[in-house]
């Protein structure tokens, strides 16, 4: 099988969207394009008019490089968009979220529910004190509260800085120290693989010396013992269950703060992102409905992001939630109790879209086939991924073994920084080539440029620049605007710079090779990470793959090759050279890794992505270097005293 999907790919096959998909598809013809790119401050207006405004805008857009505005003048509320415009017009019943504690509890909120639950806690954090403008922590498991939570600090204007809860004390003290949150909101733990996270006991240490925070709402959630300090600390179910369900939207002007969000912290020390209302909130229900050919009234959504990242943000609260979408929310791990968790939901929900990372698949390409095989996956019409390049092989293996070739995948590239998705497959309108995110949405424009900001064509790689505003872009770095400019504006001026390398191949296709950092330069030729590796997971024993760079006195750098195999294959010298032979055939021979190193696990950061940055420390055996957003710094010691170990002959 495997050879076969190689030798597939090698051919260059296609994938048109499936028939079945396309007929009822919201979007089947590729002339919205040019219709966006004829009008294009009028096509963001009419997305936004989807949105219920209390005032509509004067302007749809202020350019002052690098600073925009968009919808100028306008006024409205993220959650009354979110929940009463859909309570109003009749839905109040509909299921908004199908929740699944990983002990195996489950409830279903209905859009009437979460409205009255966020107007409570938007209520109670008035009584404390919080108005519109201030911050307000956010450090919990998934649980549909995280979500009313999210939802009444927009009700009152407050901005929300949510804390993905498998961070450390530290972490979430800098985060709160760095907005000045006055309240934190928390649980008294989360589950986790069959145990409990305490999170409110980290949360006690991070409190110690985060003096801005006035008060602590604690939900109770796993009933584990936790300190309360008088005064300061309140029990969700005392606070929130004696206020009044009625709380009156504040009216936002669109440019006013929705929430801040820290990046993963892949590249260096994580950025405070701000995202404002009314843009946002636009393209976010713009692109949740078109990527993910959203039907609401039958479909159900599952994105399988945690709330802490920008995945989750975007695409389990406010574009799910604007589009009226019923979705899953799954507080726990996809291997508790057993590998085949995430399929026995889809099979439970009959979940028809289905939204998840690479890490994860390459995950479940490594546990093997007959976990998905178990379950009936037939609901499933639509499939996407996010977070880093999709290897094709990982493509082809999630749309054959998942997708079961009736559904199309959309590989969606955007960043924290974008705040939505920007280059997309339209489902029903793009024919697909797996590892490619395609072409810029309707109403994005990005390019590729070289060093000196020149583009370089079609076809052509360089530097992925986007080239005007976008209704949900960043609009500044919290408390640091010369950190704005210097990261996003200081490389090529009037563009965009994303940190991603990308390429165009003859029929104008996408493809994201990495970050810029991580390219190659090997004997005078630029190589990217990505190619690499995709070329060793394409190899039938391998499930996973991260290649890095190392100084080499003849080649100028070699490359150092991390690979994971798939379940019951074993290491070998015999299987490194298949490998490198492997990545010769594919790429050529200046691309052969010099050295293969086997290893069960690679270091990721905790939104699950691989950390080169750290491997090509570990392969110059330097200091390893900040590793606290990492996974497990364990692994990368791991690693590195195998690889200092298996130091290869020279060549
Ligand atoms: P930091 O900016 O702090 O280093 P980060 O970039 O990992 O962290 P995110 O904003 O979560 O934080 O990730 C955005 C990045 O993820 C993109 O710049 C890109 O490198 C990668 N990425 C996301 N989606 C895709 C995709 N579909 N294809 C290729 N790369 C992707
Ligand atoms: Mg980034």
């Amino acid at each position: 099988m495997a050879e076969t999907l190689s030798a597939l790919l090698q051919e260059g096959r296609t994938f048109p969207p499936p028939p079945d998909f396309a007929k009822d598809a919201l979007i089947t013809d590729a002339s919205v394009y040019d219709d966006a790119e004829r009008d294009w401050h009028g096509f963001w207006a009419k997305q936004a008019l989807m949105l219920d405004w209390h005032r509509e805008w004067d302007t749809v857009l202020e350019w002052e490089l690098p600073f925009a505005k968009w919808f100028v003048g306008g006024k409205l509320n993220v959650s009354e968009n979110c929940l009463d415009r859909h309570v109003r017009a009749g839905h109040g019943g509909q299921v908004a979220l199908h929740w699944e504690g990983e002990p195996g509890d489950s409830r279903a909120v209905t859009y009437k529910e979460l409205l009255d639950e966020t107007s409570r806690v938007a209520n109670l954090l008035r009584e404390l004190g919080v108005a519109k403008g201030d911050r307000v922590a956010i450090y919990m498991g998934m649980v549909p509260e995280t979500v009313a939570a999210m939802l009444a600090c927009a009700r009152i204007g407050a901005a929300h800085s949510v804390v993905f809860g498998g961070f450390t004390a530290q972490s979430l003290k800098d985060r709160i120290n760095d907005a000045q949150a006055r309240v934190l909101i928390t649980a008294d733990g989360a589950w986790r693989r069959g145990s409990v996270v305490a999170l409110k006991d980290i949360a006690d240490e991070a409190l110690a010396e985060t003096p801005s925070i006035e008060h602590v709402v604690v939900l109770r959630r796993t009933e584990s013992e936790c300190a309360m300090q008088a005064g300061r600390d309140l029990w969700w179910h005392d606070g929130v269950a004696r206020q009044s369900a009625d709380c009156t939207p504040e009216s936002m002007d669109a440019e006013d703060l929705l929430f801040i969000l820290y990046t993963s912290g892949t590249t260096g020390k994580p950025k405070g992102i701000m995202h404002t209302t009314g843009g946002y909130l636009t393209q976010v229900a713009y692109t949740h409905k078109y990527v993910f050919d959203l039907k609401p009234d039958t479909d159900v959504y599952w994105c399988t992001a945690d709330v802490g990242w920008v995945t989750g943000h975007s695409y389990i609260v406010y574009g799910p939630l604007a589009n009226r979408a019923t979705s899953v929310l799954y507080e726990g791990t996809p291997d508790h109790p057993a590998r085949d968790r995430l399929w026995s939901i889809v099979e439970k929900y009959k979940v028809t879209i289905f939204y998840t990372a690479p890490t994860a698949i390459r995950t479940f390409m490594k546990w093997g086939d007959e976990f998905p095989a178990a379950h009936d996956l037939s609901s499933l019409r639509l499939i996407g991924t996010v977070g880093e390049p999709i290897n094709p092989e990982a493509w082809v293996w999630y749309y054959g073994t998942i997708g079961r070739e009736r559904c199309p995948v959309v590989d969606t590239w955007w960043q924290t920084e974008t705040g939505a998705i920007m280059i997309s497959p339209l489902p029903g309108a793009t024919t697909l080539k797996p590892g490619s995110a395609t072409f810029p949405l309707p109403g994005i424009q990005a390019d590729i440029v070289d060093d000196s900001g020149a583009p370089v064509g079609i076809p052509g790689g360089g530097y992925l620049v986007l080239t005007r505003p976008w209704p949900a872009m960043l609009r500044g770095i919290w408390g640091d605007p010369q950190r704005y400019r210097d990261t996003y504006w200081s490389r090529f001026g009037d563009k965009y710079f994303a940190g991603d390398g990308a390429k165009r191949d003859d029929d104008g296709y996408f493809w994201l090779l990495g970050r810029v950092d991580d390219i190659m330069l090997i004997a005078g030729h630029n190589i990217s990470t990505t190619e690499v590796e995709s070329a060793l997971v394409d190899h039938p024993a391998v499930a996973e793959a991260a290649v890095v760079g190392r100084n080499d006195p003849t080649t100028g750098q070699a490359i150092a090759a991390f690979v994971t195999l798939r379940s019951g294959i074993e290491p070998g010298d015999e299987l490194v050279e298949e490998l490198r032979d492997h990545v010769a055939q594919l790429i050529g021979p200046i691309a052969k890794p010099k050295t293969i190193l086997f290893s069960e696990e690679l270091p990721k950061t905790r939104s699950g992505k691989i950390m080169r940055r750290l491997l090509r420390n570990v392969a110059e055996d330097d200091r390893l270097g900040d590793t606290t957003t990492l996974a497990d710094p364990t692994v990368v010691d791991g690693i590195k005293a195998k690889y200092l170990a298996s130091q290869p002959p020279e060549e």
